[in-house]
């Protein structure tokens, strides 16, 4: 059984590795969209994976560390590409979030997105 939760934030960053006079070595901003997929069994007692407003809880704690910041000034974000995003959210969620199983990262405004089921996928 699978739950999912989307949450979203909006960031700045710039990739300091695209080539020189590109467009995004420049600061600039997206909204994320960003789904949470859990996996596991169904407890028996409350017929839930998890309780939605617990995964809720987890997803706001870590929500505001990354909402309306320079991405590129986060530990471990210096290179915010989606796909490292992708990486990062998960090595910061999986320890909260034992049963978290799939991450999807969105930027809606460019049609583009990342999928990321861990690093034993
Ligand atoms: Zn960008």
């Amino acid at each position: 059984m699978r739950i999912y939760k989307e949450f979203h934030f909006d960031a700045a960053h710039f990739l300091p590795t695209a080539p020189e006079g590109h467009p995004n070595r420049r600061v600039h901003g997206h909204s994320f969209r960003v789904v949470l997929w859990l996996e596991g069994q169904i407890d028996k007692d409350t017929g839930l994976l998890m309780h939605f407003e617990r995964f809720l809880q987890e997803i706001e704690c870590f929500r505001v560390e990354i909402d309306h910041r320079l991405l590129n000034e986060i530990e471990g974000l210096e290179n915010p590409t989606l796909e490292l995003i992708t990486m990062w959210l998960w090595d910061r969620l999986k320890p909260t979030l034992p049963m978290l199983d799939r991450i999807e990262v969105h930027r809606a405004s460019c049609n583009e997105g990342c999928v990321y089921d861990g690093p034993d996928a």
